[in-house]
């Protein structure tokens, strides 16, 4: 048998949809082996323009405002309407906070008993980048597995949010009802990344702080931002309960109607052509560092040269000229 035989077998079992070999390749992209980068590597090649595509949601919310509970939800409604549903996990945090994880399967127990559903856990790594290519290639095996949606579940905190909407077509952030009149702490930086605004917990007692919510990040909305590859009315805030279920149906409306104007108008290839391009400096930026830091005469020099630049002998700018000098020679 030769080194490429498994994972070919691998690459066909995927390609036939089999959740198993789905979820033995997420675990080989995810090791940080330099044996199972090097097979993650060629087996994300063999699957490389199979021509499937998922629809790629981001989702974020703070802890607690429902989103397991709205992916429970909405994912079913979903898997019901005959689609097939990933959702992936992005919590560079987690093993810091040791708060929940994301993406547990206990938090969303009927979709993961699903056949037609695959989920994946927030992995224990540790820097962002690292969990940035493990989450884009772990995309392209569920694509390639003929997943219809890729949801991307991560916190709101952080840089998280960001790096996940350079990996989706569009952005779902899920908020509680608010208290009082004043916009929670949302950070301006998610409003401008967000497509869809959904107000969870629109039902009983809360529906009336829902309404008023909805209304609140509407305006906000329509002030912040209108760029080209918005149509009329996105992005969009709207109530939502993932425990009655009550407009789930009308938020996929929503995501399919942005989704098909963004295919219709050219913004959807555009906006996966300028990610690729983006992820490809980036993997070149950490690609450099890495072979900088794994030189130990660099290493040394790299730790000798930030002393320098902390007592101020150095500007920060001349250092890393100096340091990148010794790539080229
Ligand atoms: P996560 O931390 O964002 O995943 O939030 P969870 O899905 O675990 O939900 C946190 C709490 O909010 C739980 O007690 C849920 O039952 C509750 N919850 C979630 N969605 C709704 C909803 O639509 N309405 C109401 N009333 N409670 C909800």
């Amino acid at each position: 048998m030769t080194d490429a035989a498994p994972q070919d077998d691998l690459a066909a079992r995927i390609l036939a949809g089999d959740r198993r070999a789905l979820a033995r390749a997420v675990t080989l992209v995810e090791s940080t082996r330099s044996d199972h980068r090097a097979q993650a590597t060629t087996l994300i090649e063999t699957l490389r323009g199979h021509g499937r595509q998922a629809l790629r949601i981001g989702l974020s919310g703070t802890p607690g405002v429902g989103k397991s509970t709205f992916i429970e939800a909405f994912g079913m409604a979903l898997v019901e309407a005959g689609l097939k549903v990933a959702v992936l996990a992005v919590d560079p945090s987690s093993s810091r906070s040791g708060g929940s994880i994301l993406g547990d399967k206990t938090r969303m127990e009927r979709l993961s008993r699903e056949r037609a559903a695959f989920i994946r856990p927030s992995p224990s790594a540790s820097h962002l980048g690292g969990v940035a290519r493990r989450t884009r290639e772990a995309v392209t095996l569920c694509e390639a597995a003929g997943f219809d949606v890729v949801l991307i579940e991560t916190v709101g905190v952080g840089q998280s949010e960001t790096m996940v909407a350079e990996m989706c077509d569009l952005f779902v952030l899920l908020l509680a009802p608010a208290g009082g009149d004043e916009l929670q702490g949302v950070k301006r930086g998610i409003m401008e990344i967000a497509d869809l605004v959904l107000v969870n917990k629109a039902d009983g007692d809360l529906k009336p702080a829902a309404t008023r919510t909805v209304a609140d990040y509407a305006g906000a909305l329509r002030l912040l931002r209108k760029r080209p590859q918005d149509p009329e009315g996105f992005p969009k805030a709207m109530p939502v309960s993932a425990v009655t279920g009550d407009g789930l149906e009308g938020a996929w409306t929503e995501v399919q109607a942005l989704a098909r104007w963004r295919k219709d108008h050219g913004w959807w290839d555009r906006r996966r052509a300028e990610q690729a391009a983006h992820w490809f400096e980036e993997e070149v930026r950490a690609g450099l560092l890495s072979r900088l830091r794994d030189d130990p005469q660099v290493r040394e020099a790299m730790a000798v040269t930030a002393e320098a630049v902390a007592e101020g002998r150095m500007t920060p700018d001349s250092a890393a000229a100096d340091i990148l000098q010794r790539l080229r020679s």
